[in-house]
């Protein structure tokens, strides 16, 4: 793909993430109020981490020639590829942004009112919005056609789920109990159960 067509899907595709879809709640976080808060420096580090490595650092490569020493070429199809990606990336970004409502958080965190969603795309997996980033920092990679800014995502988010995702179900299991041992039951972290007892 062109890397300058590679450079405008980028900043479209993720300006739409992490500001259209994202600031509405953003300011819904820091209305409503918060009973318990587990989240460490690590944690508060990482999310930095991916919003730098994973956003700010591929806008300096779009628009400044500092990466242009990792540069290499990406096959057309890849990159096309890349696009569905972040289509259906985005998609699942919003959705689940729409389903978890005001019980969204950037870190670990219970609300005054927390709710368990188990439904809308919560449904049949924990983690879509885990998910959704997942596919993010993918697409990332497949479309942009440099070392630097299109693997820049993938190293911190990766870093980032793993050292939060049982760490985030302990929390709920403390706080909604067997409401959401019988919700681990049925679902998966990132893809719906296949073999369900
Ligand atoms: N891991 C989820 C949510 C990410 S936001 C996902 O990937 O879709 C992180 C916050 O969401 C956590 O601090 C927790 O308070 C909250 N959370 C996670 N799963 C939830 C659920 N099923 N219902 C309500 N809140 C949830």
């Amino acid at each position: 793909m062109d890397p300058l067509v590679a450079k405008i899907i980028f900043v479209f595709g993720y300006v739409v993430a992490n500001f259209v879809i994202r600031t509405p709640y953003i300011k819904a976080h820091q209305r409503l109020p918060i009973r318990s808060n587990r989240k460490t420096r690590v944690d508060t580090s990482l999310f930095v981490a991916v919003g730098v490595f994973g956003f700010f650092m591929p806008l300096i490569y779009v628009f400044t020639p500092l990466f242009s020493f990792a540069d290499y070429s990406i096959p057309l199809a890849v990159g096309v590829a890349g696009v569905v990606v972040l289509i259906v990336a985005n998609w699942v970004f919003w959705k689940s942004h729409k389903d978890l409502g005001g019980n969204w958080s950037p870190t670990l965190e219970i609300r005054e009112d927390h709710k368990l969603v188990t439904n809308g795309i919560y449904r049949r997996i924990r983690h879509p919005m885990y998910l959704s980033i997942w596919l993010l920092v993918i697409a990332q990679a497949m479309i942009l056609p440099n070392y630097a800014a299109g693997f820049a995502g993938l190293v911190p988010f990766a870093i980032l789920y793993f050292q939060r995702v049982a760490r985030e179900e302990r929390m709920m299991l403390e706080e909604f109990g067997s409401e959401y041992e019988q919700y681990l039951q049925r679902t998966g972290r990132l893809f719906p159960r296949i073999l369900s007892a």
